[in-house]
C-alpha cells in the first residue's frame, strides 16, 4: 500500500514529466473507483482536457496534479493504485482506468489500478479544504508545523494506543502500517503504550517519524507488494526496514526477535525488548544502527 513516501517519490518522478504538457484525449474504463463512486468524468474533463500541467503537489497522501485551469486533478492511490507517463504505444496494463495522450508526441498518462481503492477526483485551486479528504488532514511528516511541541499536545490529548495514534490520519498525516512500525522502534515506544503517557517522548517520535519518512523518500520507496516508482522500478527502502516485515527474525540493536501484533486486522512488528511496554527511556542509539545510516542502501 502506498504511503507518503512512495507517493512524494512518485510526485517527484512525474514533476520531471508533467509539467509543461497538455493533457488530451480523456478515455476512462467507466468503472467505479473507491467505495463504489462512479468518476465524475465531466469534472476531470474539464480540468484536464486541452489543459496545461504546471505543477505537482502532495498533501500527504494525495498527489494534486495544477491545471491552467485552476484546479487540480487529485489522486489517492489507495492499496494498489499507480500513475505513469509511458509511450502511447506501450499496452495498456490490465485494470488501466484513465488515460490522457501527452501533445508533447507520443507519451500518455495513464491511472491504473487493481483493486480500485484509490480515488480520482478534483479541486479547484484554493478549495483545497473544501474536499472531505484533504480538511480533515492533520500534520505533515515533513512539514514546519510538526514539531516537538505540538506533538506533546496532540499526545497529551489523547488515550489511545500510540500506534493507533499515528496511524490517524487527522493528527500526522501520510504515516501506515509500515512508517509506524519503524518509527516507533526508532523512537523505542511500545506500539500499544497509551498516547497521553508518551509525552516525554515528543522529540524522539518526532524526530524518528521524520528521519524514517526521509529515508524512505531517498531510497525511492518501499516495495512491499506492488508498489513502483513512475517508470515502473521497484523501491529500495524495504532492504533497511528494521522491524517491518521481520516477525521471528532477530532485532539488529538487541539481538532479541522481532514480534507482530495485530490490532484491527492491521499489524504492527516491534522489538519487546527495545520498545518496553511501560516507561519511556530515551536510549542511546546502538553502533550497528548508527552505522547503517552511513554506510547502508540508500
Ligand atoms: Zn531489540
Amino acid at each position: 500500500m502506498p504511503e507518503l513516501p512512495e507517493v512524494e517519490t512518485l510526485r517527484r518522478d512525474l514533476a520531471r514529466h508533467l509539467p509543461g504538457a497538455v493533457l488530451r484525449d480523456l478515455w476512462t474504463s467507466g468503472k467505479a473507483l473507491r467505495l463504489g463512486r462512479p468518476l465524475d468524468v465531466e469534472a476531470i474533463r474539464a480540468l484536464t482536457v486541452g489543459r496545461r500541467v504546471l505543477r505537482l503537489r502532495r498533501l500527504a497522501k494525495y498527489l494534486l496534479v495544477d491545471t491552467d485551469a485552476g484546479g487540480a486533478l487529485v489522486v489517492h492511490l489507495g492499496m494498489s493504485g499507480h500513475l505513469l507517463v509511458c509511450p502511447a504505444a506501450a499496452p495498456r496494463a490490465p485494470h488501466t482506468h484513465l488515460v490522457w495522450r501527452l501533445d508533447d508526441g507520443g507519451r500518455e498518462l495513464r491511472y491504473v489500478d487493481p483493486r480500485r481503492f484509490g480515488q480520482v477526483t478534483t479541486v479547484l485551486t484554493g478549495e483545497e479544504a473544501t474536499l472531505p479528504e484533504l480538511q480533515l488532514l492533520g500534520l505533515e511528516p515533513l512539514g514546519r508545523a510538526l514539531t516537538a511541541a505540538r506533538l506533546a499536545e496532540l499526545l497529551g490529548a489523547s488515550k489511545r494506543p500510540l500506534k493507533t495514534f499515528l496511524l490517524d490520519q487527522t493528527r500526522v498525516a501520510g504515516l501506515g502500517n509500515i512508517y509506524v512500525s519503524e518509527a516507533l522502534f526508532r523512537a523505542r515506544l511500545h506500539p500499544s503504550l497509551p498516547s497521553d503517557a508518551a509525552v516525554a517522548a515528543a522529540p524522539a517520535l518526532r524526530d524518528a517519524i521524520r528521519s524514517v519518512i526521509s529515508r524512505a523518500i531517498a531510497n525511492r520507496g518501499t516495495t512491499i507488494r506492488d508498489y513502483t516508482d513512475a517508470s515502473g522500478r521497484e523501491g529500495r527502502n524495504q532492504l533497511v526496514l528494521q522491524v517491518y516485515g521481520r516477525e521471528g527474525e532477530p532485532c539488529f540493536v538487541c539481538g532479541g526477535r522481532v514480534r507482530r501484533q495485530v490490532d484491527s486486522g492491521r499489524s504492527t512488528f516491534f522489538c519487546p525488548r527495545c520498545q518496553p511496554a511501560r516507561s519511556f527511556r530515551p536510549a542511546a542509539r546502538s553502533k550497528k544502527q548508527r552505522g547503517q545510516g552511513r554506510t547502508g542502501i540508500r
